[in-house]
């Protein structure tokens, strides 16, 4: 039997309710990409995504649909796509933009820090 003491949740109540987001992704380890194993890449941010334009009626004493006055015009926006990451394999530069679940998590000393092949002992 063990005791678990749950310090966190008396010193810090905004943890209660917290569920696994998909912005808790670990920009600081290396990952193995699903279609490219065999090569570590690190993860730089996320990948961005477009929101639509969009004109939202708010009308006037015509209310005329016809009327470009009477909608509000809203610009496309960029936002965080928080299901895509960009990563860049390490001793490349090019970028890769991957869904959040092709991305493995790997170990500190899975890969080669050098080329930054998996599994590659030239530096182990
Ligand atoms: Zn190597």
């Amino acid at each position: 039997m063990s005791t678990h003491y749950h310090v966190a949740s008396v010193t810090s109540p905004s943890v209660k309710g917290m569920t696994t987001m998909p912005d808790d992704f670990d920009f600081s380890t290396h990952y193995s990409v699903a279609g490219r194993e065999g090569i570590a890449f690190y993860a730089i941010d996320f990948a961005t995504t477009s929101t639509e334009e969009s004109w939202t009626f708010i009308g006037s004493d015509d209310d005329d649909p016809e009327d470009e006055a009477n909608y509000v015009y809203d610009e496309p926006e960029e936002v965080p796509d928080l299901t895509r990451v960009r990563l860049v394999m390490v001793g490349d530069d090019h970028v890769w933009t991957v869904d959040v679940d092709d991305c493995e998590p790997i170990a500190d000393d899975a890969y080669c820090p050098e080329c930054g092949q998996i599994g590659c002992r030239a530096y182990a």
